[in-house]
């Protein structure tokens, strides 16, 4: 299971197999997929093997496949950046292999060599570097995830999985400038529970918090403030992002106690937030405390992270009868810097002390 010696085959696409290039000022998010794929299969027989990195391709899969009845599927989200000197960086990528594997020991899914994963991960995108894109603030976002694939129906972890890695070029986060949202505090559905798999990146968190996000995007919220499941009182994620709070000069995000991602944006921004001299606090932050310091004008901002856009600043919080506007509904210096800050790692524009930056060919 943990061949690190696991073979890898190179299969490159051929001239009549590869796609034409979108335009680059017009990528949006996840609609194109470049050339290659990695792929590699599991069974309790061989463990890991035919691991590939091979042509774009659909899967045929049996209609008994477990995933699409028990739900064991597991995926990351994680970037590879075009920066100085026309390098290709990734971002911290050991991490994101590390919680994958977290992730598989939660859904009883089998663990993967993360080493050799990773040095597949960037022989393919040296291979679809030019899908890389060139544009300012433009990425390659990559997506690994793994499925239960064992043909039977029966409750119980499957026998056969299928890891794969896709790759869309995407455009900059935000094009229309660094705009705050508004935000619904959703104090009736829950995204995760105590005990559950909200520390899980596994696709049916999201499937469940569809249903808030849409009846708040009907009243014309950008995204939906998770509180905890058993009293609703507890600030957990702010849709799918790490929520973060400054507070009278204290930098706060809530603890991670099982029903939290543990977000790699998140642990860079304390790692930041300590270099920067901020007192910073992991814990626990009732949504009664947020509107309190709003009221009395010390809640100074408040932001989401996430590798999709980095730092998503907060402009308005609302919660039954009640809004809180914070700096005026416009993003605050702490986040600014950060966000500046990060894009400039991640791009290899500026020193990286943490060896948070891992460099493709
Ligand atoms: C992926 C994800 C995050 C952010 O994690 P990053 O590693 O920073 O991208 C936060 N919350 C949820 C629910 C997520 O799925």
């Amino acid at each position: 299971m943990f061949n690190n010696e696991l073979e890898v085959t190179l299969q490159k696409a051929t001239a009549d197999q590869m796609k034409p290039k979108p335009d680059q000022n017009s990528l949006g998010f996840g609609q194109f997929f470049t050339d290659h794929m990695f792929t590699m299969r599991w069974t309790r027989r061989q463990g890991w093997h035919e691991a590939a990195i091979e042509p774009y391709r659909t899967f045929a899969m049996d209609p008994a496949a477990m995933v699409f009845h028990y739900g064991q599927a597991i995926f990351e989200g994680m970037k590879a950046y075009r920066g100085k000197d026309d390098q290709i960086f990734l971002f911290r990528p050991q991490d994101n292999f590390s919680r994958m594997n977290q992730s598989a020991l939660r859904m009883c899914m089998p663990r993967f060599p993360q080493e050799r994963v990773l040095q597949a991960l960037r022989a393919m995108v040296y291979l679809d570097q030019e899908w890389v894109p060139k544009t300012s603030g433009a990425t390659l976002y990559i997506r690994p995830t793994m499925v239960a694939t064992e043909p039977a129906l029966g409750l119980r972890p499957a026998e056969e999985y299928l890891f794969f890695i896709i790759c869309c070029p995407v455009g900059a986060y935000y094009s229309e400038g660094f705009s705050p949202t508004r935000i619904y505090v959703e104090d009736t559905f829950a995204r995760s529970v105590p005990g559950g798999v909200g520390n899980a990146k596994t696709a049916g968190n999201y499937a469940a918090s569809l249903k808030a996000q849409a009846l708040a995007h009907d009243k014309g919220y950008t995204q939906v403030l998770w509180l905890d499941a058993v009293e609703h009182k507890y600030v957990e994620e702010v849709g799918t992002s790490n929520i973060f709070f400054l507070i009278d000069g204290e930098v706060i995000t809530p603890p991670l106690e099982g029903s939290i991602l543990p977000g790699i944006t998140r642990d860079s921004v304390l790692q930041l937030a300590r270099d920067w001299g901020y007192p910073v606090s992991e814990r626990r932050i009732t949504i009664d405390e947020v509107l309190a310091a709003g009221r009395k004008g010390t809640l100074q901002e408040s932001f989401g992270t996430g590798t999709a856009a980095v730092i998503s600043p907060v402009g308005e919080f609302c919660y039954r009868d009640e809004c809180v506007q914070i700096n005026g509904g416009t993003a605050g210096a702490l986040a600014t810097r950060l966000y500046e800050e990060l894009q400039a790692i991640q791009f290899g524009y500026r020193e990286d002390p943490h060896k948070w930056r891992v460099r493709v060919g």
